[in-house]
Protein backbone atom coordinates (compact mmCIF):
# COMPACT_ATOMS: atom_id res chain seq x y z
CA UNK A 1 0.00 0.00 0.00
CA UNK A 2 2.15 2.69 -1.24
CA UNK A 3 2.47 6.00 -1.89
CA UNK A 4 -0.61 7.27 0.96
CA UNK A 5 -0.90 10.96 1.26
CA UNK A 6 -0.12 11.51 5.03
CA UNK A 7 -0.62 14.49 6.79
CA UNK A 8 1.59 15.05 10.02
CA UNK A 9 0.46 17.43 12.53
CA UNK A 10 3.81 18.99 14.95
CA UNK A 11 7.76 18.57 13.64
CA UNK A 12 9.14 17.89 16.95
CA UNK A 13 11.83 15.07 16.74
CA UNK A 14 8.78 12.43 16.47
CA UNK A 15 7.09 14.20 13.75
CA UNK A 16 10.26 14.98 11.94
CA UNK A 17 11.76 11.67 12.46
CA UNK A 18 8.50 10.17 11.42
CA UNK A 19 7.98 12.34 8.37
CA UNK A 20 11.75 11.25 7.13
CA UNK A 21 10.61 7.60 7.44
CA UNK A 22 7.65 8.02 5.61
CA UNK A 23 8.93 9.68 2.39
CA UNK A 24 11.51 6.72 2.33
CA UNK A 25 8.92 4.60 2.35
CA UNK A 26 7.38 6.70 -0.96
CA UNK A 27 4.50 8.29 0.94
CA UNK A 28 3.56 11.61 -0.19
CA UNK A 29 3.80 13.33 3.46
CA UNK A 30 2.79 16.97 4.29
CA UNK A 31 4.17 18.12 7.66
CA UNK A 32 2.15 21.05 9.61
CA UNK A 33 3.84 23.43 11.63
CA UNK A 34 3.55 26.81 13.08
CA UNK A 35 7.27 27.14 14.29
CA UNK A 36 10.58 26.67 13.11
CA UNK A 37 11.17 23.03 12.95
CA UNK A 38 13.64 22.54 16.12
CA UNK A 39 12.95 25.96 17.18
CA UNK A 40 12.72 27.16 20.98
CA UNK A 41 8.98 26.43 21.41
CA UNK A 42 8.96 22.78 21.16
CA UNK A 43 10.39 19.83 23.69
CA UNK A 44 12.84 18.67 21.18
CA UNK A 45 14.76 22.13 21.17
CA UNK A 46 16.17 22.01 24.19
CA UNK A 47 16.50 18.78 25.86
CA UNK A 48 19.27 16.78 27.34
CA UNK A 49 20.45 15.43 24.17
CA UNK A 50 20.44 11.97 25.75
CA UNK A 51 20.12 8.79 23.51
CA UNK A 52 20.31 5.79 26.78
CA UNK A 53 19.12 2.62 26.29
CA UNK A 54 18.88 2.83 30.18
CA UNK A 55 16.34 5.48 30.10
CA UNK A 56 13.52 2.99 30.99
CA UNK A 57 12.35 3.40 34.45
CA UNK A 58 9.05 5.42 34.73
CA UNK A 59 8.91 8.04 36.93
CA UNK A 60 6.33 6.91 39.45
CA UNK A 61 8.03 3.76 41.31
CA UNK A 62 6.18 2.43 44.87
CA UNK A 63 5.94 4.84 47.51
CA UNK A 64 5.80 7.93 45.18
CA UNK A 65 2.62 9.13 46.96
CA UNK A 66 4.45 9.58 50.28
CA UNK A 67 6.93 11.87 48.70
CA UNK A 68 4.57 14.52 47.36
CA UNK A 69 4.12 16.70 50.36
CA UNK A 70 7.34 17.10 50.14
CA UNK A 71 7.15 17.78 46.37
CA UNK A 72 4.71 20.60 47.44
CA UNK A 73 7.13 22.23 49.77
CA UNK A 74 10.67 22.12 48.59
CA UNK A 75 11.99 24.07 45.69
CA UNK A 76 15.73 23.08 45.30
CA UNK A 77 14.22 19.09 44.49
CA UNK A 78 14.30 17.49 41.32
CA UNK A 79 10.54 17.31 41.09
CA UNK A 80 8.47 19.79 41.96
CA UNK A 81 4.46 20.41 41.89
CA UNK A 82 2.90 23.67 41.76
CA UNK A 83 0.20 24.26 44.88
CA UNK A 84 -1.99 25.96 42.57
CA UNK A 85 -2.22 24.00 39.44
CA UNK A 86 -3.18 20.88 42.08
CA UNK A 87 -7.09 20.85 41.19
CA UNK A 88 -6.32 20.79 37.56
CA UNK A 89 -3.69 17.94 37.86
CA UNK A 90 -5.38 15.80 40.21
CA UNK A 91 -6.60 13.04 37.40
CA UNK A 92 -3.41 12.55 36.17
CA UNK A 93 -2.01 12.22 39.34
CA UNK A 94 -3.96 9.63 40.28
CA UNK A 95 -3.27 7.47 37.62
CA UNK A 96 0.63 8.29 37.76
CA UNK A 97 0.96 7.21 40.89
CA UNK A 98 -1.12 4.00 40.74
CA UNK A 99 0.92 3.73 37.37
CA UNK A 100 4.29 2.94 39.10
CA UNK A 101 2.45 0.95 42.55
CA UNK A 102 4.16 -2.30 42.66
CA UNK A 103 7.33 -3.27 41.41
CA UNK A 104 5.78 -5.78 38.91
CA UNK A 105 4.36 -2.57 37.55
CA UNK A 106 7.35 -0.91 36.65
CA UNK A 107 8.68 -4.01 35.80
CA UNK A 108 6.34 -3.97 32.95
CA UNK A 109 6.73 -0.40 31.83
CA UNK A 110 10.51 -0.81 32.13
CA UNK A 111 10.12 -3.80 29.71
CA UNK A 112 8.10 -1.91 27.12
CA UNK A 113 10.45 0.78 26.78
CA UNK A 114 13.51 -1.37 26.53
CA UNK A 115 11.78 -2.61 23.40
CA UNK A 116 11.57 0.89 22.26
CA UNK A 117 15.22 2.03 23.23
CA UNK A 118 17.12 -0.91 23.03
CA UNK A 119 18.62 0.07 19.93
CA UNK A 120 18.26 3.87 19.97
CA UNK A 121 21.82 4.42 19.67
CA UNK A 122 21.60 2.73 16.08
CA UNK A 123 18.73 3.69 15.05
CA UNK A 124 19.76 7.13 14.76
CA UNK A 125 22.90 6.63 13.76
CA UNK A 126 20.89 5.13 10.40
CA UNK A 127 18.56 8.60 10.95
CA UNK A 128 20.77 11.11 10.60
CA UNK A 129 23.20 9.16 8.10
CA UNK A 130 19.61 9.68 5.77
CA UNK A 131 19.78 12.93 6.96
CA UNK A 132 23.38 14.56 7.26
CA UNK A 133 23.47 14.95 10.70
CA UNK A 134 26.36 12.49 11.52
CA UNK A 135 28.15 15.09 13.20
CA UNK A 136 25.82 16.11 15.94
CA UNK A 137 25.70 12.81 17.22
CA UNK A 138 28.21 11.14 19.53
CA UNK A 139 28.64 7.04 20.25
CA UNK A 140 30.92 7.73 22.85
CA UNK A 141 28.56 6.26 26.00
CA UNK A 142 27.00 7.92 29.06
CA UNK A 143 28.21 8.65 32.33
CA UNK A 144 25.43 8.08 35.50
CA UNK A 145 27.48 9.83 38.60
CA UNK A 146 26.26 8.68 42.10
CA UNK A 147 28.00 10.84 44.88
CA UNK A 148 29.08 7.50 46.76
CA UNK A 149 28.43 3.54 46.54
CA UNK A 150 25.55 4.02 49.08
CA UNK A 151 23.46 6.02 46.69
CA UNK A 152 23.96 3.70 43.73
CA UNK A 153 22.69 0.98 46.72
CA UNK A 154 19.79 3.00 47.25
CA UNK A 155 18.78 2.99 43.62
CA UNK A 156 19.98 -0.84 43.37
CA UNK A 157 16.19 -1.91 42.37
CA UNK A 158 16.75 0.23 39.02
CA UNK A 159 19.87 -1.01 37.98
CA UNK A 160 18.88 -4.22 38.81
CA UNK A 161 15.82 -3.86 36.49
CA UNK A 162 18.60 -2.53 33.38
CA UNK A 163 20.38 -5.71 33.95
CA UNK A 164 18.11 -7.94 33.98
CA UNK A 165 17.03 -6.20 30.36
CA UNK A 166 20.70 -6.66 28.99
CA UNK A 167 21.22 -2.52 29.62
CA UNK A 168 25.27 -3.19 29.85
CA UNK A 169 27.41 -0.62 32.09
CA UNK A 170 31.03 -0.52 33.97
CA UNK A 171 31.82 1.11 37.06
CA UNK A 172 34.22 3.85 37.38
CA UNK A 173 35.74 4.89 40.27
CA UNK A 174 38.78 7.39 41.44
CA UNK A 175 41.50 7.59 38.25
CA UNK A 176 39.52 5.48 35.88
CA UNK A 177 36.44 7.49 36.98
CA UNK A 178 38.84 10.89 36.52
CA UNK A 179 40.31 9.46 32.92
CA UNK A 180 35.98 9.45 31.57
CA UNK A 181 35.24 12.58 33.67
CA UNK A 182 38.14 15.24 34.47
CA UNK A 183 35.59 17.71 35.75
CA UNK A 184 34.44 15.27 38.35
CA UNK A 185 36.36 16.26 41.87
CA UNK A 186 38.72 13.08 42.36
CA UNK A 187 37.53 11.37 45.65
CA UNK A 188 34.25 9.14 46.78
CA UNK A 189 32.04 8.86 43.53
CA UNK A 190 31.49 6.23 41.67
CA UNK A 191 30.44 6.36 37.94
CA UNK A 192 28.32 3.64 35.38
CA UNK A 193 29.44 4.17 32.29
CA UNK A 194 26.76 2.68 29.83
CA UNK A 195 28.65 2.32 26.25
CA UNK A 196 25.98 1.64 24.19
CA UNK A 197 24.57 5.17 25.07
CA UNK A 198 25.03 8.16 22.50
CA UNK A 199 23.90 11.85 22.75
CA UNK A 200 23.43 14.40 20.44
CA UNK A 201 25.19 18.12 20.42
CA UNK A 202 22.28 19.67 18.99
CA UNK A 203 18.99 18.50 19.22
CA UNK A 204 16.97 22.00 18.00
CA UNK A 205 19.18 21.10 14.55
CA UNK A 206 19.06 17.50 14.27
CA UNK A 207 15.33 18.00 14.19
CA UNK A 208 15.71 20.68 11.57
CA UNK A 209 18.06 18.39 9.75
CA UNK A 210 16.04 15.20 9.11
CA UNK A 211 12.88 17.55 8.00
CA UNK A 212 14.94 18.16 5.60
CA UNK A 213 15.72 15.21 4.68
CA UNK A 214 12.24 14.55 4.36
CA UNK A 215 12.08 17.27 1.97
CA UNK A 216 14.54 16.40 -0.41
CA UNK A 217 12.58 12.93 -0.37
CA UNK A 218 9.42 15.26 -1.44
CA UNK A 219 7.75 16.11 1.82
CA UNK A 220 6.20 19.61 2.33
CA UNK A 221 6.76 21.36 5.01
CA UNK A 222 3.70 23.88 5.62
CA UNK A 223 4.40 26.46 8.18
CA UNK A 224 0.40 26.59 9.77
CA UNK A 225 -0.83 25.27 12.46
CA UNK A 226 -3.86 22.65 12.62
CA UNK A 227 -6.71 23.70 14.25
CA UNK A 228 -9.05 20.78 13.77
CA UNK A 229 -9.73 17.59 11.98
CA UNK A 230 -11.49 16.45 8.93
CA UNK A 231 -13.78 14.13 10.09
CA UNK A 232 -16.39 12.07 7.58
CA UNK A 233 -18.44 8.83 9.16
CA UNK A 234 -15.99 7.52 11.59
CA UNK A 235 -13.02 8.38 9.26
CA UNK A 236 -10.38 11.57 9.82
CA UNK A 237 -10.03 12.58 5.80
CA UNK A 238 -7.86 15.31 6.69
CA UNK A 239 -7.12 18.56 8.77
CA UNK A 240 -8.61 21.98 9.34
CA UNK A 241 -6.19 25.32 8.67
CA UNK A 242 -6.64 28.39 8.63
CA UNK A 243 -5.81 28.25 4.67
CA UNK A 244 -8.09 26.12 4.54
CA UNK A 245 -9.06 21.92 4.72
CA UNK A 246 -6.33 19.35 3.63
CA UNK A 247 -7.46 16.25 2.35
CA UNK A 248 -5.31 12.94 3.29
CA UNK A 249 -5.59 9.04 3.53
CA UNK A 250 -3.85 9.38 6.77
CA UNK A 251 -3.25 11.45 9.30
CA UNK A 252 -0.36 11.13 12.37
CA UNK A 253 -0.72 13.31 15.35
CA UNK A 254 2.77 14.15 16.49
CA UNK A 255 2.00 17.61 18.25
CA UNK A 256 3.78 16.46 21.66
CA UNK A 257 1.99 18.48 24.27
CA UNK A 258 -1.04 19.97 22.48
CA UNK A 259 -2.08 16.19 20.88
CA UNK A 260 -4.96 15.94 23.37
CA UNK A 261 -6.69 18.53 22.05
CA UNK A 262 -6.93 16.84 18.61
CA UNK A 263 -7.01 13.19 20.05
CA UNK A 264 -10.86 15.11 22.05
CA UNK A 265 -12.13 16.04 18.53
CA UNK A 266 -11.97 12.10 17.43
CA UNK A 267 -13.19 10.46 20.27
CA UNK A 268 -10.32 9.28 22.06
CA UNK A 269 -8.75 9.97 25.54
CA UNK A 270 -5.42 10.92 25.61
CA UNK A 271 -4.26 12.27 29.05
CA UNK A 272 -1.25 14.30 28.59
CA UNK A 273 0.69 16.66 31.79
CA UNK A 274 3.56 18.28 30.97
CA UNK A 275 6.53 17.38 33.05
CA UNK A 276 7.97 20.83 32.48
CA UNK A 277 11.44 20.90 32.42
CA UNK A 278 14.38 23.47 32.33
CA UNK A 279 17.89 24.49 30.56
CA UNK A 280 20.50 26.40 31.34
CA UNK A 281 23.76 27.15 28.87
CA UNK A 282 26.70 28.00 30.30
CA UNK A 283 28.72 29.33 27.25
CA UNK A 284 32.00 29.44 29.10
CA UNK A 285 31.74 27.08 31.83
CA UNK A 286 35.52 26.68 31.04
CA UNK A 287 35.06 22.45 32.02
CA UNK A 288 36.46 19.60 30.51
CA UNK A 289 33.07 17.15 29.66
CA UNK A 290 34.34 14.98 26.79
CA UNK A 291 30.95 12.63 27.47
CA UNK A 292 27.63 13.48 28.81
CA UNK A 293 27.51 13.24 32.58
CA UNK A 294 23.91 12.82 34.88
CA UNK A 295 24.82 13.04 38.39
CA UNK A 296 21.94 10.97 40.56
CA UNK A 297 21.58 13.76 43.05
CA UNK A 298 20.67 16.32 40.40
CA UNK A 299 18.32 14.26 38.21
CA UNK A 300 19.89 16.74 34.86
CA UNK A 301 21.83 15.69 32.06
CA UNK A 302 24.84 17.18 31.14
CA UNK A 303 25.84 17.70 27.92
CA UNK A 304 28.21 20.15 25.89
CA UNK A 305 26.43 21.37 23.05
CA UNK A 306 28.13 24.12 20.42
CA UNK A 307 26.28 26.98 22.34
CA UNK A 308 28.04 25.63 25.77
CA UNK A 309 27.15 23.82 28.62
CA UNK A 310 23.63 22.58 29.03
CA UNK A 311 22.29 21.62 32.22
CA UNK A 312 19.14 19.96 31.63
CA UNK A 313 16.48 18.85 33.73
CA UNK A 314 14.20 19.35 36.70
CA UNK A 315 10.11 18.13 36.90
CA UNK A 316 7.66 20.59 37.36
CA UNK A 317 3.99 20.00 37.21
CA UNK A 318 2.08 22.71 36.18
CA UNK A 319 -1.11 22.93 34.65
CA UNK A 320 -0.98 24.77 31.10
CA UNK A 321 -0.39 28.06 30.83
CA UNK A 322 1.30 28.76 33.74
CA UNK A 323 4.38 31.01 34.25
CA UNK A 324 8.33 29.57 34.21
CA UNK A 325 9.15 29.48 37.43
CA UNK A 326 13.12 30.49 36.74
CA UNK A 327 14.32 29.48 39.73
CA UNK A 328 13.87 25.90 38.48
CA UNK A 329 17.18 27.21 36.12
CA UNK A 330 19.10 28.77 39.25
CA UNK A 331 18.50 25.28 40.88
CA UNK A 332 20.29 23.52 38.03
CA UNK A 333 23.00 25.83 38.13
CA UNK A 334 23.64 25.72 42.20
CA UNK A 335 23.78 21.77 41.45
CA UNK A 336 26.42 21.95 38.54
CA UNK A 337 28.52 24.11 41.00
CA UNK A 338 28.07 21.93 43.26
CA UNK A 339 29.16 18.80 40.91
CA UNK A 340 31.87 20.42 39.22
CA UNK A 341 34.31 22.86 41.67
CA UNK A 342 36.09 23.63 38.64
CA UNK A 343 33.15 25.11 36.96
CA UNK A 344 33.70 29.07 35.78
CA UNK A 345 33.48 30.97 38.98
CA UNK A 346 32.31 33.60 36.47
CA UNK A 347 29.35 31.83 35.00
CA UNK A 348 26.51 32.97 36.77
CA UNK A 349 27.62 36.66 35.26
CA UNK A 350 28.27 35.15 32.10
CA UNK A 351 25.51 35.53 29.04
CA UNK A 352 23.91 32.29 29.69
CA UNK A 353 20.68 31.39 28.52
CA UNK A 354 17.56 29.61 30.13
CA UNK A 355 15.10 28.16 28.85
CA UNK A 356 11.90 26.05 29.51
CA UNK A 357 10.13 23.22 27.87
CA UNK A 358 6.81 20.75 27.87
CA UNK A 359 7.69 16.91 28.10
CA UNK A 360 4.77 15.55 26.73
CA UNK A 361 4.01 12.74 29.53
CA UNK A 362 1.31 9.97 29.88
CA UNK A 363 0.59 8.66 33.05
CA UNK A 364 2.21 5.44 32.63
CA UNK A 365 5.25 6.89 31.35
CA UNK A 366 4.44 4.59 28.13
CA UNK A 367 4.33 6.77 24.53
CA UNK A 368 1.32 6.11 22.56
CA UNK A 369 2.25 4.95 18.99
CA UNK A 370 -0.57 3.64 16.89
CA UNK A 371 -4.02 3.91 14.93
CA UNK A 372 -6.90 5.65 16.47
CA UNK A 373 -9.42 3.41 17.87
CA UNK A 374 -12.20 5.23 17.27
CA UNK A 375 -11.84 6.97 13.84
CA UNK A 376 -10.45 5.17 10.76
CA UNK A 377 -7.27 6.72 9.06
CA UNK A 378 -5.75 8.53 11.88
CA UNK A 379 -2.53 7.44 14.19
CA UNK A 380 -0.54 9.11 16.83
CA UNK A 381 2.64 9.26 17.31
CA UNK A 382 3.03 11.34 21.03
CA UNK A 383 3.36 11.53 24.93
CA UNK A 384 7.07 10.28 24.78
CA UNK A 385 7.72 12.51 28.10
CA UNK A 386 11.30 11.81 28.96
CA UNK A 387 12.40 10.01 26.05
CA UNK A 388 11.29 11.44 22.99
CA UNK A 389 14.73 11.77 21.32
CA UNK A 390 15.53 8.70 21.85
CA UNK A 391 12.11 6.95 21.23
CA UNK A 392 11.79 9.27 18.03
CA UNK A 393 13.49 7.04 15.00
CA UNK A 394 12.36 3.46 16.43
CA UNK A 395 8.73 5.33 16.89
CA UNK A 396 8.83 6.30 13.23
CA UNK A 397 9.96 2.99 11.95
CA UNK A 398 7.09 1.49 14.13
CA UNK A 399 4.55 4.18 12.57
CA UNK A 400 5.64 3.61 8.92
CA UNK A 401 5.47 -0.27 9.08
CA UNK A 402 2.13 0.29 10.78
CA UNK A 403 0.84 2.91 8.65
CA UNK A 404 1.98 1.21 5.22
CA UNK A 405 0.12 -2.46 6.06
CA UNK A 406 -3.31 -0.95 7.18
CA UNK A 407 -5.49 2.45 8.13
CA UNK A 408 -6.36 0.35 11.13
CA UNK A 409 -4.27 -2.65 11.92
CA UNK A 410 -2.28 -2.79 14.80
CA UNK A 411 1.28 -1.92 15.52
CA UNK A 412 4.18 -4.50 13.86
CA UNK A 413 4.81 -6.79 17.52
CA UNK A 414 0.91 -6.00 18.20
CA UNK A 415 1.99 -4.36 21.41
CA UNK A 416 -1.52 -3.24 22.87
CA UNK A 417 0.58 -1.11 25.86
CA UNK A 418 1.42 1.31 23.35
CA UNK A 419 -1.84 2.32 22.03
CA UNK A 420 -4.15 5.15 23.12
CA UNK A 421 -7.09 2.29 23.92
CA UNK A 422 -5.67 1.85 27.19
CA UNK A 423 -7.02 5.04 28.49
CA UNK A 424 -10.31 4.70 27.27
C1 LIG B 1 14.61 19.62 30.16
C2 LIG B 1 14.32 18.43 29.27
C3 LIG B 1 15.32 17.48 29.08
C4 LIG B 1 15.06 16.36 28.27
N1 LIG B 1 16.08 15.50 28.01
C5 LIG B 1 15.87 14.46 27.16
C6 LIG B 1 16.94 13.60 26.79
O1 LIG B 1 18.09 13.80 27.20
N2 LIG B 1 16.67 12.55 25.98
C7 LIG B 1 15.41 12.31 25.48
O2 LIG B 1 15.20 11.31 24.78
N3 LIG B 1 14.37 13.14 25.77
C8 LIG B 1 14.58 14.20 26.60
N4 LIG B 1 13.55 15.06 26.88
C9 LIG B 1 12.22 14.78 26.34
C10 LIG B 1 12.10 15.16 24.87
O3 LIG B 1 12.62 16.46 24.67
C11 LIG B 1 10.62 15.10 24.45
O4 LIG B 1 10.07 13.86 24.78
C12 LIG B 1 10.48 15.30 22.93
O5 LIG B 1 11.15 16.47 22.51
C13 LIG B 1 9.03 15.35 22.50
O6 LIG B 1 9.03 15.52 21.11
P1 LIG B 1 7.71 15.78 20.28
O7 LIG B 1 8.10 15.84 18.87
O8 LIG B 1 6.68 14.80 20.72
O9 LIG B 1 7.17 17.19 20.82
P2 LIG B 1 7.70 18.68 20.52
O10 LIG B 1 9.16 18.73 20.37
O11 LIG B 1 7.11 19.55 21.58
O12 LIG B 1 7.08 19.03 19.11
C14 LIG B 1 5.71 19.17 18.89
C15 LIG B 1 5.52 20.07 17.68
O13 LIG B 1 4.14 20.08 17.33
C16 LIG B 1 3.81 21.38 16.91
N5 LIG B 1 2.36 21.53 17.06
C17 LIG B 1 1.63 21.51 18.21
N6 LIG B 1 0.32 21.67 17.92
C18 LIG B 1 0.22 21.80 16.58
C19 LIG B 1 -0.87 21.98 15.69
N7 LIG B 1 -2.13 22.07 16.14
N8 LIG B 1 -0.62 22.10 14.36
C20 LIG B 1 0.67 21.99 13.89
N9 LIG B 1 1.75 21.80 14.71
C21 LIG B 1 1.51 21.71 16.02
C22 LIG B 1 4.61 22.28 17.83
O14 LIG B 1 4.76 23.58 17.25
C23 LIG B 1 5.92 21.52 17.95
O15 LIG B 1 6.85 21.92 16.98
C24 LIG B 1 13.77 16.19 27.68
C25 LIG B 1 12.80 17.17 27.86
C26 LIG B 1 13.06 18.30 28.63
C27 LIG B 1 11.99 19.34 28.78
Amino acid sequence: MNGLRIGVVGAGIVGASCALALAREGHEVTVFDPHRPGGPHAASHGNGGWISPASILPMSSPGLWKKIPGYLLDRQGPLALRVSSLPWLMPWLWRFVRAGSTWDKVRATAMSLHRLLHDAPDRHREFAQWAHAGHLLHHTGLLYVYPHRGAFEADAMAWQLRRELGVSWVELEGDALQARAPALPRAGQLGLWVPEGAWCSDPGDYVRLLLQAAQRLGAEHRQAQVKGLQLHQGRCTGVLTDPGPCGFDRVLITAGIDSPQLARQAGDVLPLASERGYHVVLPHAALDLPIPIMPSDGRMANTMTPQGLRLAGQVELARPGADPDWARAGVLLAHARRTYPALNPDARRQDLSRWMGHRPSTPDGLPVIGPSPACEGLWYACGHGHVGLAAAARTALWVTQGISVSSSGTLPGDWPEFGIGRFA
